[in-house]
């Protein structure tokens, strides 16, 4: 029996999945839920051959597309990933999602993996910035979530849609 938590993160690993093989389609992938309306989800894109646009940008740019901007009270919004999001972006000079976050408000993330490859071992780096992430303690998300992020990493002689093809859920 899941968590509520984990509920919303089997329903971005779902979409996540359900995306999986088209082209331009990320490794992370991201849901908003904000106590009202249907959750939204998106996953990371290919912005040019070398900038991806992150999950929790395309989430959030969805959500203020579709609805015009916050309805809700953002303390009640909660945003999900696969990955947690990043704090700094070393291809361009976007903002990291962090900050893009916090400052919209939107401050409480729920995710299935801490994204060691920033350097990141606990909350604390997001404490600092000012924004809330929990991660799952249930196991096949915690499995999937870290597969998921080492494939980010990997740096091989295969195509994404290559590795994409050889990944086992
Ligand atoms: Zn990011």
């Amino acid at each position: 029996m899941h968590s509520n938590n984990d509920q919303r993160l089997a329903q971005v690993v779902d979409f996540l999945k359900s995306q999986w093989l088209m082209h331009d389609t990320g490794v992370v992938a991201a849901g908003i839920w904000d106590g009202l309306n249907p959750p939204l989800f998106a996953t990371a894109t290919k912005h040019s051959s070398k900038n991806w646009l992150h999950a929790e940008f395309n989430v959030v740019a969805k959500y203020i597309h579709y609805h015009g901007g916050f309805l809700m009270p953002k303390e009640e919004i909660q945003i999900v990933t696969t990955l947690s999001p990043c704090t700094r972006r070393t291809v361009e000079s976007r903002s990291s999602c962090s900050s893009i976050l916090k400052n919209l408000g939107l401050v409480n993330i729920y995710s299935g993996v801490l994204d060691t490859s920033l350097g990141i071992e606990d909350n604390s780096s997001y404490r600092d910035i000012g924004i809330n992430v929990e991660v799952t303690s249930d196991n096949y998300f915690k499995y999937v979530c870290k597969k998921l992020m080492r494939v980010f990493q990997e740096k091989r002689d295969l195509s994404l849609l290559e590795i994409k093809e050889g990944f086992v859920w």
